[in-house]
């Protein structure tokens, strides 16, 4: 694939990363539904088997592993996660930054550090549970994963913790109203709203 020029779009790149559990979902979710943003969320591509009510080209879009192969020269960015691959198709992304809208991809730790490389402008922002025992707990109460599934994840958010250094905002996902209220505060800050001029 030719490579993509990632610099002059007038859309914005945001990253948001943190462990599984911390609450990015909810928060994107929330996000959307707020008047005055200009967002849209890349869907990413993965091996891992969807979960009960996950729909192909909606909540991501679901490959066998010899087809993500077949897209991995097409990706912003890839990575293992949890035992499956997962990564974001670039041209959706650069179409959209293209139109102006900001595009938020929710990814891990690793994908975040590759896109700081190749778009340097991007928005880099890690989301936190107020600790680990709370963390545990919202990953029991959502419950999507089994035991295994738990224990894993909670590791892998500890390797996470230690990588979050990178990057440009951390926010601590306690109250729900006051965490979308400063998510949105920073997007807006970041030429993310409607009424934002750009020059
Ligand atoms: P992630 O997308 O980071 O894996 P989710 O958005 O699925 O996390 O959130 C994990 C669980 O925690 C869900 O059950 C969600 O409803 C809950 N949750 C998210 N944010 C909060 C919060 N601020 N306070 C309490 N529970 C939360
Ligand atoms: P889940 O399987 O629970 O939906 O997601 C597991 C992890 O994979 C989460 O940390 C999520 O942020 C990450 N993830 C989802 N899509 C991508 C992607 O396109 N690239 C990377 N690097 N990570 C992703």
């Amino acid at each position: 694939m030719q490579e993509v020029d990632w610099t002059n779009l007038p859309g914005r790149l945001i990253v948001l990363s943190g462990p599984s559990g911390s609450g990015k979902s909810t928060l994107v979710q929330r996000l959307l539904e707020r008047p005055g943003l200009r967002l849209e969320v890349s869907i990413s591509a993965t091996t891992r088997p969807p979960r009960a009510g996950e729909r192909s080209g909606r909540d991501y879009i679901f490959l066998s592993a010899p087809e993500f192969e077949n897209i991995r020269e097409q990706l912003l960015e890839s990575a293992e996660v949890h035992g499956h691959s997962y990564g974001t198709p670039a041209e959706p992304v650069r179409k959209a930054l293209e139109q102006g809208t900001c595009v938020i991809l929710v990814i891990d730790v690793q994908g975040g550090i590759q896109v700081r490389e190749k778009v340097p402008s991007a928005l880099l922002i890690f989301v936190r549970a107020p600790g680990l025992d709370v963390l545990e707990q919202r990953l029991r109460t959502r419950g999507t994963d089994d035991e295994a599934s738990i224990q894993r994840r909670l590791a892998n958010a500890r390797r996470e913790l230690e990588l979050a250094k990178c990057y440009d905002v951390h926010l601590v996902n306690d109250d729900l109203e006051r965490s979308v209220d400063e998510l949105a505060a920073i997007l807006v800050q970041n030429y993310c709203g409607d009424r934002i001029d750009h020059d």
